[in-house]
């Protein structure tokens, strides 16, 4: 069996006391080109866990491997494809044009940085297919100026430019979240059309559940840097099984995708500000919140339907190893074994 193209095992991010992402193991596996959404309110360690996944950071503990070799130890060749198998879409869809250039810079920069095209008139092939593929019109956007176009526009041109590269993952954190509400969708469109015609696995980062369920296939819920539910988007949407994830999808604004929710501001005031967790995570903001709760952390429990809760209210579920999350979200084809804990 190949290692997989990326993974993280018991991969954990502190800074200082804060700790941004609590352990996770997550291996995307290559050949399966699913679409899984990180969610949770703002804080809740998403990007930490881009920027691991991109290594821009790294752990505190555990490790992130590139096709089995840690990102700290990739050089020359190796190095070099992981940053280009492994693409990103941020939330700022301005904040990486430079102003002074014309788009096409930042589209032509890429394939001659990785040697992908022999010649100016090739490259220039590339561009514009690269903008059909992402709905935009080569003509009206190729020789233009970054303020010349819509937010919607310059992020479906970061998303071109992340193609260009053919990548084999690609990372995007709040993809939509700055750019106009009647866009969004023509930005979520083109990502998940890419999805499916070129099989490239998205991890799609959102403090929004209506994009996520509107785009995605899996989900991951987090709250301060813990996994307190996961399972398939349209299981956990429509019936979550935790009192944090029931909260969440209960401020969403249906039917309206446009509208957005929850921006900025928390959905429910902690009930113990700068409380010590000893227990569950979500204890102090918990409408069913148990003695039981804050003695310790919960352990994930499999659910109904495929879904995963780190919540003790469910007494009578199977314990989940944490270890079995990625052929949960379907992310590992290869690795059917039981995710059932075993006993020691
Ligand atoms: P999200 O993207 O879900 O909003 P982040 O991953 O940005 O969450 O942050 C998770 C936690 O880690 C937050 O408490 C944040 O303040 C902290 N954090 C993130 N980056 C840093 C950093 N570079 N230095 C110190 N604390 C950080
Ligand atoms: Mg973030």
């Amino acid at each position: 069996m190949s290692a997989p193209l990326l993974e993280l095992e018991n991969v954990e991010k502190r800074y200082g006391p804060v700790v941004a992402l609590k352990s996770l193991s997550l291996a995307f596996a290559e050949g399966a080109a699913p679409i899984i959404a990180i969610a949770g309110e703002s804080g809740s360690g998403k990007t930490t866990l881009a920027s691991l996944l991109l290594g821009f950071t790294d752990p505190t503990q555990g490790e992130v491997r590139y096709r089995g070799t840690p990102l700290q130890r990739l050089a020359g060749t190796a190095r070099q494809q992981y940053r280009r198998d492994v693409q990103a879409v941020f939330q700022d869809p301005f904040a990486v044009y430079n102003p002074f250039y014309k788009v096409d810079h930042a589209l032509y920069e890429p394939l001659k940085l990785f040697g992908i095209s022999k010649s100016r008139q090739q490259a220039r092939d590339m561009m514009w297919q690269a903008c059909e593929q992402v709905g935009l019109h080569p003509e009206d956007t190729l020789g233009r100026f970054p303020h010349q176009l819509s937010g919607g526009q310059r992020q479906r041109l970061m998303i071109a430019r992340a193609l260009l590269l053919k990548p084999r993952l690609l990372v995007a954190d709040e993809p939509v979240s700055m750019i106009d509400a009647s866009l969004r969708a023509l930005v979520l469109g083109s990502l998940r059309q890419l999805n499916r015609d070129l099989k490239i696995p998205i991890v799609y980062i959102t403090h929004d559940l209506a994009t996520a369920y509107h785009i995605a296939d899996s989900i991951i819920v987090l709250y301060k840097g813990e996994v307190v539910e996961a399972g398939s988007a349209e299981s956990v949407i429509s019936d979550p099984q935790h009192p944090y994830t029931r909260l969440l999808v209960g401020s969403i604004p249906w039917p309206d995708l446009d509208v957005p929710w929850g921006r900025g501001q928390p959905i429910l005031k902690e009930r113990e500000q700068g409380a010590v967790h000893t227990g569950c995570v979500f204890a102090g903001r918990c409408p069913s919140v148990m003695p039981a709760c804050s003695q310790r952390v919960p352990p994930l429990f499999s659910t109904s339907g495929g879904v995963i809760a780190r919540c003790l209210l469910h007494p009578q579920a199977a314990p989940f190893a944490a270890q079995g999350l990625s052929s949960l979200l379907s992310l590992a084809p290869q690795a059917q074994e039981s995710h059932l804990q075993r006993t020691p």
